[in-house]
């Protein structure tokens, strides 16, 4: 255990006071910054423009260590799956995506969820804590050291808060990574390509209009409240006019729209009465709808509807005018599609060491 101060836990602003406690220049605070942000440092020791006596007495304070990758798996369009040890061994996973001109992360904000969604396979594993600032952070590190080693020209532009867990119950640490990762001095991802996807936790969503407003997805997943109940136990508390509501209110982006997820389950949820319930209920509102097709899964009592029925619902919504996607299941063969994250404490015991992570980038960037 280190008892370092863990640098990547932190802004800016915070990194200035601890180098100006040592008594260092708090410029130096600005030179670390850039090195784990835009130039995903790893090590003191990769800081080359800062004296190599000045480094050596940053490693006796600040611990820039980061978890370990356990373990990789690219399919043939190029969706990578990171899972990632954390120091109490616990595994989290992310998943990067490639887009046309950029690239998508998709991040984890606990170590699985306390919200129980029927149909998903984090919710079932259960809850076991929040990830710390510097864990969420890591995934990105992770995720832009991969590219740079593989010598990817596209970046990494999106940002997606839609991994394992609830990110609006880990509120705090959830605002402080929006900070940092839209901070210009750092990381500089633009407010409306971070997105935070949530169940719906109503007052955390009030908070979060005033506090920090990003790119928002609702998952709605039921265009009825009695329905709603049955999937995600967090609609008896609150009710879909609750978050009308919010939809109506939460500001916009650069007047982005409000993305609506709703999965469609088979006999379930897909039929053309709730198509027409979903219409009715949203009609008018600055929303886009994203259908999700379910991800099977053998411990799961769902099935996935068939493409008829998939195209139908879409089908419908559009021909009244609402603008409907359907998600590309991405990232399916390596166990890396949406809900399909699970939290996992592996038997084998990896050293979690910098080598070991640099080594498994680097054999997966090359092969
Ligand atoms: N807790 C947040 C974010 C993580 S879940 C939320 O619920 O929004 C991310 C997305 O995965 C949600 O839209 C969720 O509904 C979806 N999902 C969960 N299980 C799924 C499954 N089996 N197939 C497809 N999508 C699933
Ligand atoms: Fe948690 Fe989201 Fe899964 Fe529901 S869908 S159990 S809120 S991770």
């Amino acid at each position: 255990m280190s008892f370092r101060t863990k640098l990547r836990e932190h802004t800016l602003e915070e990194i200035r006071d601890l180098l100006t406690s040592l008594g260092e220049p708090s410029y130096r605070g600005d030179q670390i910054y850039q090195w784990l942000t835009r130039k995903v440092a790893l090590s003191f020791m990769e800081m080359t423009d800062i004296p190599k006596s000045l480094r050596l007495k940053l490693e006796d304070h600040f611990d820039l260590s980061l978890p370990s990758v356990v373990d990789l798996q690219s399919d043939d369009e190029g969706t990578t799956k990171f899972a990632v040890r954390l120091e109490d061994g616990e595994i989290i996973e992310s998943v990067l995506i490639p887009e046309r001109d950029h690239y998508t992360l998709c991040v984890s904000t606990q170590v699985g969820c306390a919200f129980g969604c029927k149909f998903c396979l984090t919710g079932k594993s259960g809850f076991k804590r929040d990830l710390s600032v510097g864990e969420i952070l890591a995934q990105v590190v992770i995720a832009k050291r991969f590219l740079k080693l593989k010598g990817e020209s596209l970046p990494l532009r999106n940002i997606v808060f839609m991994g394992m867990g609830e990110p609006l119950a880990n509120y705090k640490n959830l605002v402080k990574v929006l900070k940092i990762l839209e901070d210009k001095r750092g990381f500089n991802f633009s407010r409306k390509r971070l997105t935070v996807s949530t169940v719906g936790l109503v007052r955390e969503l009030r908070a979060l209009a005033k506090e920090f407003p990003t790119a928002l997805a609702l998952s709605l997943h039921a265009p009825n409240d009695e329905l709603r109940r049955q999937l995600m136990p967090i609609a008896k508390k609150y009710s879909l006019s609750e978050l009308i509501e919010i939809i109506k209110t939460f500001p916009r982006v650069k007047k982005g729209r409000i993305t609506i997820e709703y999965l469609l389950i088979k006999d379930v949820n897909d039929s053309l009465r709730e198509a027409e319930e979903l219409y009715r209920l949203l009609r008018g509102l600055p929303v886009k709808i994203n259908l999700i097709p379910f991800n099977p899964h053998p411990d799961i009592p769902f099935e996935r509807p068939s493409e008829e029925i998939i195209y139908n619902f879409q089908r419908y919504l559009l021909s009244k005018g609402m603008l409907t996607t359907l998600r590309k299941s991405k990232g399916v063969k390596i166990s890396a599609g949406c809900g399909q994250l699970r939290r996992r404490l592996e038997g084998e015991l990896l050293t979690p060491n910098p080598i070991y992570f640099e080594a498994t980038l680097r054999a997966e960037a090359f092969s």
